[in-house]
């Protein structure tokens, strides 16, 4: 069995991290340009060669990973030079992630941070695993579960963790979406309007659901997203969780975070909820509505099967 057979983002960036931790040389943050001249001796890209970043200049996307067209062997990365550091991190492992994940099937990549939300299904599932490698390269989950553990979570928190592990305060607010063990939900605002929501796995058990007003949604009234009076607010202001998410139950309190870029028109609300008893047996682990039995649906209608 070949070290690619069965592989996926995380396999691969796990191994990575493994590797470096072997060699006494896993640190924070991880050091890309080790793991790119790591990577043609190891089983990911031997025979290969991986040139050293160079600027993007002959269009506007975030990346690109490029095959010499007079060395097959040899591979380029290029990074948009006007990017943030953290953001250029974050694409150079991103474009790492596309060589050992799909370089047999293509020569070419270029890559936006709008490519995961673009209509054609095959280009957004590579665009996904190179992401979640990029992710799960740049923050390992051991060493995040370990930071985060008995903490208050918020953008300090937060902030402070972006600039440990080497980036952005969105990627870093993403990550702990996903291994924060409390109900919590990020939002990002794009010009008034929803791009995206990410609930933590506690949220989605308890279905945690946004109050839909309309498509595309805007900010709800009496949130602080909707507050344009408010740019910043790193520790939150806690309200009922109705303002946000109108099922939850009305003693349940919610406090929101708010993070506005520069320009104002990009905004992150960050939702921790106040934990609330299982609905019926939401949390008992199921994932999806396929996986339910009769029984479970019957208590979810309120109804108790008679035994
Ligand atoms: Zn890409």
């Amino acid at each position: 069995m070949s070290a690619t057979d069965d592989l996926n983002a995380f396999k691969a960036a796990t191994r990575i991290l493994a590797w470096l931790n072997a060699t006494g040389r896993l640190t924070l943050p991880i050091d890309l340009d080790l793991v790119r001249q790591m990577l043609p001796e190891t089983p990911f890209g031997r025979g290969s060669v991986i040139k050293e970043p160079a600027d993007l200049t002959w269009n506007a996307s975030e990346g690109a990973l490029v095959r010499n067209p007079d060395n097959e062997c040899e591979w380029g990365i290029f990074v948009n030079p006007k990017a943030r550091p953290e953001r250029r991190r974050f694409t150079i492992a991103h474009e790492l992630g596309h060589f050992i994940l799909h370089r047999a099937s293509q020569t070419r990549f270029q890559c936006d941070k709008e490519s995961v939300y673009s209509g054609i299904e095959s280009l957004k599932q590579i665009e996904r695993e190179a992401d979640d490698f990029a992710g799960n390269l740049l923050m390992p989950g051991d060493l995040l579960r370990n930071r985060i553990a008995g903490k208050r979570i918020d953008f300090h928190l937060i902030g402070e963790l972006a600039r440990e592990f080497g980036v952005s305060l969105e990627s870093m607010s993403i990550r702990i979406m996903k291994y924060t063990e409390q109900r919590a939900m990020l939002v990002y605002w794009d010009h008034g309007f929803l791009k995206y929501q990410w609930p933590s796995s506690e949220a989605r058990k308890s279905r945690v659901r946004l109050h839909k007003t309309g498509d595309p949604q805007e900010p709800l009234i009496g949130t602080l997203a909707a507050d344009d009076s408010v740019e910043q607010e790193w520790d939150g202001v806690d309200m009922p969780a109705r303002v946000w998410c109108a099922s939850e139950a009305e003693d349940i309190t919610l406090r929101e975070l708010k993070h506005s870029y520069p320009g104002g028109n990009r905004v992150l609300s960050l939702l921790m909820l106040e934990s609330a008893p299982p609905r019926q047996y939401a949390r008992s682990g199921w994932e999806d509505e396929a996986s339910r039995d009769t029984f479970d649906r019957f208590v979810d209608s309120g109804q108790f099967p008679v035994r």
